[in-house]
């Protein structure tokens, strides 16, 4: 291939890529401190690059010095844009004003003008001539004054840059170590590469500075995403950790809130102090178990109330430390809570559905069975009795008859009500089928357990239920069985017993009240 296409084609790719490159440095919505300044510097080389090829394309003389003068925006900016970005690195919070933009730049002016002028004044470019190199004509220039000086400012903010760079690395660690380290040696070579514009009495033939210049800047890209550049994770984690929806707190090794995030503060606004910093354990109610339970990784739930509003956290207690590096040393805490109040609303409305009557709004036998069983072996445990009491609404059938369905189930939620508004909360109350009911009266003796239960019958019986016009009576049967803490039958044998007893208060003509009694001097049952 011919060496002049060659030349220039690379050129031109090159041109093309730097484009791509800063286009997509601005287009991007990545949040990345310093974008801006590398997007800037990336058109600085494309300018210098592109003007760079056109002039080498170029046949005519006039066009040739055109496109100088053009490559030259480019190039006079790339230092100074350095300068500033050696700046930004140094302090990530830098605020841009005219007074820190504008100073790098003033020389480079003043030689932009003189380029575009050179013919006339001679200051930047004493002469120039046209020369043949590689098969491409080129144009060479013999040094001005100003070109030495143009050399020597790109110097001095060369090592202005080097020194905002070192000034970094020297308290640097990890990451941004690494990241001072690669931004110097770019300023190393940018150094160097202008030192060699001293030597010569004309420009170079074919300015190999330029690829340089443009593989550097392919270098600080592959930087700028490899070592997070300008804080590019740490910003990301920032912005997670400041709009986390979830509250997050740092701690020390020694369990100090250290930082916490806006919803953590929302959340645990009244618990943080304002100056000192607050120990997890004081958030959390003084419970230094809550805390054990936390650091041994076990699932931790608690209800917050924010706003008037009852809310379930789940909280983690995460260790920092990575496990690499030293053993001896702790790296501190995060303290996680993930909002679990939609779960766990869903997971209690479906406990709710799964456990009562939706007629009468009295648990079911499912429910009746899962729970009856715990306080029944809290009883024993606690050497106190436990009554059950088996309910049927006598000649029920007959009130649906008469009333009708509607009239019936009406009665049903009444009786349900008087019946629950009998007995304590501690007592298990269910429907056990169409118009039975359940009761276990918790530590209640036999005696007790009659009581409430005659009470519950009269109450029925003297109660006129009022459903539209009709005016209508019902009574109701109970048959009833204690169980002992002596006694070792089943809760299953338990209800069996009521059953029986109320099949008895059936057969004596309903309304009434049987228990089923075991004593436990002779081995003798009988009803009552
Ligand atoms: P006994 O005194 O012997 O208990 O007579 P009873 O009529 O109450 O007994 P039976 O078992 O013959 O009838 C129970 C009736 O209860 C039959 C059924 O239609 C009615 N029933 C069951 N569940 C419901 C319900 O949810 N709503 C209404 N309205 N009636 C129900
Ligand atoms: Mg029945
Ligand atoms: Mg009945």
């Amino acid at each position: 291939m011919n060496s002049a296409v060659f030349i220039i084609g690379l050129l031109f790719a090159l041109s093309a890529i730097l484009i791509t490159v800063n286009i997509f440095a601005f287009s991007s919505k990545m949040k990345v401190r310093g974008k801006k300044l590398i997007g800037l510097l990336f058109g600085a080389t494309f300018i210098y690059t592109f003007g760079y090829s056109m002039e080498l394309s170029s046949v005519d003389i006039s066009y040739k010095l055109f496109f100088n003068h053009f490559q030259y925006i480019g190039l006079l900016a790339i230092a100074p844009l350095w300068y500033l970005i050696s700046l930004q690195f140094k302090d990530k919070n830098i605020k841009w004003t005219i007074k820190n933009v504008l100073p790098p730049f003033i020389l480079p002016i003043i030689i932009l003008i003189l380029n575009f002028s050179h013919e006339m004044n001679g200051l930047l470019y004493a002469s120039y001539q046209t020369i043949e190199d590689y098969g491409i004509n080129i144009v060479v220039f013999e040094k001005g004054l100003f070109y030495y000086i143009s050399i020597a400012n790109q110097n001095v903010l060369e090592l202005l840059s080097f020194i905002n760079y070192y000034l970094v690395l020297r308290k640097a660690a990890g990451m941004e170590k690494k990241q001072a380290v690669s931004l110097l040696t770019f300023s190393v070579v940018g150094f160097i590469m202008t030192t060699l514009c001293y030597f010569g009495r004309y420009t170079s033939n074919i300015d190999s500075g330029l690829i340089v210049i443009s593989i550097s800047a392919f270098f600080l890209l592959v930087t700028l995403f490899k070592y997070e550049l300008f804080d590019l994770l740490p910003l990301a984690y920032r912005s997670v950790f400041d709009s986390s929806d979830n509250p997050i707190m740092v701690l020390s090794d020694s369990l100090k809130i250290i930082k916490a995030n806006a919803k953590a503060r929302i959340v645990f606004g009244d618990k943080l102090k304002q100056n000192a910093s607050t120990l997890l354990h004081e958030i959390f109610n003084d419970d230094p178990e809550f805390v054990d339970s936390l650091k041994s990784n076990k699932d931790c739930l608690i209800t917050k109330t924010v706003g008037g509003e009852h809310f379930y956290y789940a909280v983690k207690l995460i260790s920092l430390d990575t496990g690499k590096s030293n053993k001896t040393k702790d790296f501190g805490y995060l303290l996680m809570l993930s909002n679990e109040t939609t779960h766990i609303n869903q997971i209690q409305n479906l406990e709710n559905v799964a456990s009562t009557d939706p007629l009468t709004g009295a648990y079911n036998r499912r429910y009746f069975f899962r729970h009856a069983e715990k306080l029944i072996s809290r009883a024993k445990s606690e050497n106190k009795p436990a009554s059950v009491v088996m309910f049927d609404i006598d000649k029920f059938k007959r009130i649906n008859d008469d009333y009708g369905h509607p009239a019936g189930d009406y009665i049903l939620k009444e009786i349900s009500s008087i019946i629950k508004s009998h007995i304590s909360d501690n007592d298990l109350f269910a429907r056990f089928g169409g118009e039975e009911f359940l009761v276990l009266l918790c530590s209640t003796d036999a005696q007790t357990a009659k009581n409430t239960v005659d009470k519950i019958c009269t109450a029925i019986r003297e109660k006129e239920f009022v459903f539209g016009e009709h005016k209508i009576r019902a009574t109701i049967s109970a048959g009833l069985n204690t169980l002992e803490p002596f006694t070792d039958f089943s809760l299953e044998e338990s209800i069996a017993l009521a059953d029986g007893a109320l099949y008895r208060a059936k057969a004596e003509g309903r309304d009434t009240v049987c228990l089923y009694i075991e004593t436990n001097n002779e081995d003798q049952s009988c009803y009552h």
